[in-house]
Order: C-alpha cells, then structure tokens, then sequence
C-alpha cells in the first residue's frame, strides 16, 4: 500500500458519534504511531514550506495537535482559536454555522497582527462553517490568510464552497 493508502485506512470510522447519524472520523490511530503522525504533518504542511508564514492559526481542539506540530516544522508561531469564554485575555469573536444553530469562536486581539501571513490548520473539513468563522476573525485581526490545510475532507458536504478563494489543502479526501 502507498504511504497515503496505509494512513488512510488508519483513521477509523465510529458510527453515530457524538450524535446519531454522524460517522466520527477518529485520528486518534494516526497520533498513536509514530511514522502516521509525521507522515500527516508532513503532507498537511507540504504546500506551504516555502511560503512566508509566521503564524499556524489552530482550532480548537484536534486542530492544535496537527496546529502546534506544522508550526514546529515551519519554525512559526501558533495561535488558538478556541469556543467562547475559553481564552484568558481580551478576544475578538465571531458566530459561526453548525449544521444546527450556531457557536462562537474566539481569537486573542493581539495574537495575529495587521498584515502578517498566517495558514489555518484543522483535522478535518467538513461543512466549512469552522474554518469560515476562523478566517473571519483573521481577516477582523487583519491577517493576511494564504491557505488552509487539512488532514480529511469530507468532500461530499462541500465545505470547500464556504471558503471562497482561500488556497484549500486536504491530504486525504473521505
Ligand atoms: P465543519 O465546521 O462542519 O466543517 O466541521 C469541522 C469541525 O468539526 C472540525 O473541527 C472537525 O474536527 C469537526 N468534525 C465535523 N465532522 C466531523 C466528523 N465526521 N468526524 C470528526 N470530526 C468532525
């Protein structure tokens, strides 16, 4: 099997998680083994290596794991974008799309600064309204976004039509 096959075939499927209906997309395999876990940052980071970023913006909270490895391997910061309320200093927020209802995420109003060049990291793509409140308040701290990188999509929900012209990188499509 190809590198991208095995990691893949990794991710294991759990039906009606959280709720009924859903089949969960569990990492929690790939972060278990070592060679899958750099083998994920690696091709998640990938198109942006020779890029200037100087910040992985990360959602909470399977987000972080990939976030805080992918700024490591950039030598970039990482800033979190976390639920309402979760943040110690003063934020800038934004409601966001749930499949029903909303959420609100929250940034810290100093953590990306007017013109720096910041790539938005999560675990998976799936209707696109997380990444869309993350890049909302980005583009509220005046960020500059030049791509956001995920390990799964969910291709059929087409999350990638909410997120516009934004370079969109998803290593493995399920
Ligand atoms: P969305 O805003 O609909 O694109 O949902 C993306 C967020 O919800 C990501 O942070 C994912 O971690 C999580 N998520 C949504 N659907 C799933 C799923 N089927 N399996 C695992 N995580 C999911």
């Amino acid at each position: 099997m190809k590198d991208l096959e095995i990691l893949k075939s990794a991710i294991r499927d759990v039906p009606d998680f959280p709720k009924k209906g859903i089949i969960f997309k569990d990492i929690t395999p790939v972060l278990k083994d070592g060679k899958l876990f750099s083998l994920a940052v690696e091709n998640m980071t990938e198109p942006f290596r020779k890029q200037k970023i100087d910040s992985v913006v990360a959602i909470e909270a399977r987000g972080f794991i990939f976030g805080a490895a992918i700024a490591s391997v950039l030598n970039c910061g990482m800033v979190p974008v976390r639920k309402q309320d979760k943040l110690p200093y003063k934020t800038h927020s934004v409601n966001y799309a749930l499949e029903y209802g909303t959420d609100t995420l929250e940034i810290h109003i100093d953590a990306v600064n007017k013109g720096e060049n910041v790539l938005v990291v999560d675990d998976l793509l799936a209707t696109g309204g997380t990444a869309q409140g993350v890049c909302e308040l980005i583009e509220k701290s005046g960020g500059n976004i030049i791509g956001i990188s995920f390990l799964i999509e969910l291709a059929f929900l087409n999350g990638r039509k909410r997120l516009g012209n934004y370079p969109i990188h998803c290593v493995l499509q399920l």
